[in-house]
């Protein structure tokens, strides 16, 4: 079976690829499994060596990887090219962290004991189509410096730039099978990876749907699993804040990568005395995003990733709701235009991961109408709080169940610092050295002192 990788600005058929199907799956798991032994020998710093390597290949190719991710998810290409950077700030980050996770000696009545971080095994790694190479890294980079080998499955619509990045991991020195990039239906290669006995575990990005699906099917082997599952995230804006500031900012955290974005403040709470106010300067900062051809360098929002995903977003849109719709074109590509609808907590476009450029902007009264509103959601990934009160901020990140945010910013997402969800936003944390303890295992010895 073959698959059209298209672009979706322009409709255009960018490949035809191959499929894999359930024979392939297991080859690759068995090439990872076979790889396995050799890689988890390797000493940490040679590990190390070969992880900084291909942070500096993917720096160097660094364009290429962006005009790839750029033509086949529609991303504005100064987006894309910013996400690459990452990409290779995380391998760096992991080859830095490879002979810093390590056991410690415990003293017990009789002896010692010591524990040991041991690789899982071969991991499966299973990631959507918005952010397909920056939210596979996350995976790779402390997969890889744990000494595991992988299975990774790009999404269907997006596979490209995860294949080059097998060829890197090649061209860096990472011996044949230990990085395996298997292009195939979510419901055919991905669920072949859950029930695979001989993956370890899955490190699934996506929606909360499937990842229900991969937490069944993974009960049956007792795989670990990381899930990074969706988001409804609230941007919340108190009286006292520097509303032009916050209002200029909120455009970029629901609309930037069209809104396909699991941290997407797409809830806009907003303090009722400051209400008009702010709307007034959000309508103004949104007429100013950019939207247009992605491969033009002031483009700040291009077109969504499929014609079904642009039917689904636009039935999230009540035309009474509407206080503000901006242009997009409206010939070939999957656009859909800049889209602040008023909206209670009740409504639809308030309760579902929209995953498109339409943000619900709703009113609350103080600081425990706005906790409540902001927590009243089956989700918990991000978020922001707008205000000059410095306590209060501590306050309400403390009170809102959510496992990133930001105060005074909607920027909360870095290579150092844990990334994860609360509640039906999944769980296990990316990221950071905190990402190491989903790709290992504590083992604990113990040694007899006894003459
Ligand atoms: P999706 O759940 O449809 O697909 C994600 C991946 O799972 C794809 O590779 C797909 O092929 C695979 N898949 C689909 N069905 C499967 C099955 N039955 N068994 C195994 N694998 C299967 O998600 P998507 O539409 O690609 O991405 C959008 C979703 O991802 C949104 O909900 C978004 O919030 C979420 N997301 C979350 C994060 C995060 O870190 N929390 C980041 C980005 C995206």
């Amino acid at each position: 079976m073959t698959l059209t990788v298209l672009n979706p600005a322009t409709e255009e058929p960018i490949i035809e690829l191959e499929q894999a199907g359930v024979e392939e799956a297991d080859a690759a798991v068995a090439r990872a499994d076979k790889a396995l032994p050799e890689w988890r020998r390797v000493a940490p710093a040679d590990r190390a060596r070969l992880l900084r390597r291909l942070g500096t290949l993917v720096e160097e190719h660094a364009e290429e990887l962006a005009q790839i991710e750029s033509r086949n998810v529609g991303k504005p290409i100064s987006g894309a090219r910013g996400e690459v950077g990452m990409v290779a700030q995380v391998f760096h980050f992991y080859a830095g962290a490879v002979d810093k996770h390590y056991g410690e000696t415990i003293p017990v009545a009789g002896g010692v004991a010591a524990t040991f971080r041991e690789p899982l095994g071969v991991v499966g790694l299973i990631v959507p189509w918005n952010f397909p190479l920056n939210i596979a890294s996350w995976k790779i980079g402390p997969a890889l410096a744990c000494g595991n080998t992988i299975v990774l499955k790009p999404a269907e619509l997006t596979p490209l730039s995860a294949l080059r990045l097998g060829e890197l991991a090649l061209d860096a020195g990472i011996p044949e099978g230990v990085l395996n990039v298997v292009v195939g239906k979510g419901s055919i290669v991905g669920q072949r990876l859950i029930e695979h006995p001989d993956v370890a575990k899955i490190g699934f990005t996506g929606s909360t749907e499937v990842g229900q699906r991969v937490m069944a099917g993974a009960a049956a082997t007792i795989k670990r699993v990381t899930l990074e599952l969706g988001g409804k995230s609230a941007n919340v804006i108190f009286a006292d804040a520097d509303l032009e500031k916050a209002a200029a900012a909120a455009p970029y955290s629901v609309f930037d990568n069209a809104g396909q974005d699991c941290c997407a403040r797409s809830r806009i709470l907003v303090q009722k005395s400051a209400y008009s106010r702010f709307l007034d300067h959000l309508i103004e900062a949104t007429k100013g995003v950019k939207v247009g051809d992605p491969s033009d360098e002031a483009t700040e929002m291009g077109p969504l990733i499929s014609a079904q995903h642009r039917e689904t977003v636009a039935t999230f849109v009540d035309e009474a709701q509407i206080v503000f719709r901006g242009d997009a074109p409206d010939d070939v590509g999957f656009w859909f235009p800049c889209t602040l609808v008023e909206a209670t907590n009740a409504d639809r476009v308030a309760r579902e991961e929209v995953f498109g450029p339409v943000a619900a902007v709703i009113p609350f009264e103080d600081e425990a109408d706005a906790i409540a509103i902001a927590n009243d959601t089956p989700y918990g990934l991000s978020g922001s709080i707008w205000t000059r009160d410095g306590a209060r901020a501590l306050r309400v990140a403390r009170a809102l169940e959510t496992g990133v945010l930001s105060v005074n910013s909607n920027s909360s997402v870095r290579v150092s610092t844990p990334f994860g969800g609360f509640k039906q936003s999944g769980f296990g944390r990316e990221l950071g050295m905190h990402a190491l303890a989903g790709y290992s295992e504590i083992k604990s010895v113990y040694i007899s002192t006894d003459d």
